[in-house]
């Protein structure tokens, strides 16, 4: 396909981050420090792969070094929709101190969801902790209309989260493939049948379920085949397009953060760089892998059913 009809009229990228200081600080006690990724440079990115980017609804999700200060992201809101181009935002929030009116007004704002990001700190993932903080969220937002969880977890988690997720009030999106790794990124026992990877039995079930929806994003992230531009994640997208062809979404995670394994270092006076991402050929892989109808279904009318757009 050629670059202005990847993302169809009327189509939508869910996973969008902006990162600019002029806006507002990043928080003392952030992981790491980005470039700059002002709203102007998301537009210009978006209109270069969109049939009509006036067309399109965007999702921004708070960063990480913003930590629960979502003041830029709805600063990026009002200015999105002041163009007349709808946007909403998935929030990272302070559970203990904002109060039920104060989630209502997010709503308002076009806030659609909470992000709880245990890997950004790049420490292990507790399933206990992350039982706790879901079970706590999905309490707090379950009467907020069209509101969900989104997570970020390895692959595996899926399994102990499993019965949790079935008994929630919200339902979840799972970022980045929902953590399944392509044989580039497998142990050797796995690499033949990269399904047969802990977890997918259990996204996949989730999914079908409608308990879960999942996001072809951050092929980079779960794959290391950069030559092939992560073909190696082929059977996994084939399998989620296939069986869950309504649950799955596209977000181009732009302006694709680094993989943070410096950030221990705690380095915040350098600016992490993004990374250098062939979007046109990450978006021509989806749509021979998934086929035109559900590479159709992603890109415009599951987010518009799920955000009710
Ligand atoms: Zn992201």
């Amino acid at each position: 396909m050629s670059s202005q009809s990847l993302v169809p009229r009327d189509g939508f990228d869910t996973h969008v981050h902006v990162f600019d200081p002029k806006l507002g600080p990043y928080a003392a006690d952030r992981a790491y420090t980005p470039e700059d990724a002002p709203l102007e440079n998301f537009i210009a990115f978006n209109d270069l792969v969109s049939e009509n980017y006036s067309s399109n609804t965007f999702v921004l999700v708070q960063p990480s070094p913003y930590k629960c200060d979502c003041s830029v992201m709805i600063q990026c809101l009002q200015r999105l929709r002041a163009q007349n181009i709808r946007a909403f935002g998935i929030a990272v929030l302070d559970l203990d101190s904002v109060s039920d009116a104060k989630l209502k007004e997010m709503h308002d704002l076009g806030i659609r969801g909470l992000r709880l990001n245990f890997q950004a700190d790049g420490k292990e993932v507790s399933t206990d902790r992350l039982r706790a903080a879901l079970t706590r969220a999905a309490d707090r937002i379950r009467d907020l209309p069209d509101w969900m969880i989104q997570l970020f977890i390895p692959g595996w988690a899926w399994d102990s989260l499993y019965e949790t997720i079935l008994q929630l009030p919200v339902r979840i999106i799972a970022d980045h493939l929902g953590g399944m790794r392509g044989h580039s990124l497998l142990p050797s026992d796995l690499q033949s049948i990269p399904t047969s990877q802990p977890g997918f039995v259990s996204l996949m079930s989730l999914a079908r379920q409608s308990r879960v929806v999942i996001k072809m994003s951050g092929l980079y992230r779960m794959s290391s085949d950069t030559c092939s531009t992560y073909s190696d994640l082929k059977p996994i997208v084939e399998t989620l397009a296939q069986e869950a062809p309504k649950q799955v979404i596209w977000g181009s995670d732009w302006p694709h953060t680094g993989d943070g394994h410096n950030r221990l270092e705690g380095r915040l006076d350098v600016k992490e760089p993004f990374r250098v991402i062939k979007n046109d050929a990450i978006l021509n892989h989806l749509h021979d892998w998934m086929g035109s109808d559900a590479y159709k279904k992603m890109m415009v009318d599951n987010p518009k059913r799920i955000y009710h757009q």
